[in-house]
């Protein structure tokens, strides 16, 4: 069953269901005394997900790996 309010949707496979998108996130640095430098998104003050119709999105649905930006996959 299809949501009717979706906005995005696969243009290849119609899938709306199986949609990844990169986001940019904030992240806690730790600079270890090994030189080591890792990052935590869970520690951060802010944890949105910041993206928009120009990021990078994909469809993962079985058989399918259509790539684009976000505003390919709008309705
Ligand atoms: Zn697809």
């Amino acid at each position: 069953m299809t949501n009717p309010n979706t906005t995005y949707i696969c243009p290849d496979c119609g899938s709306s269901e199986h949609l990844e998108v990169v986001v940019h996130k904030w992240a806690r640095v730790y600079q270890n005394e090994d030189g080591d430098i890792e990052t935590d998104t869970d520690d951060a003050q802010d944890h949105s997900d910041d993206w928009d119709d120009g990021s990078q999105m994909v469809c993962r649905a079985d058989g399918c790996g259509k790539t684009g930006s976000a505003a390919a996959f709008r309705q």
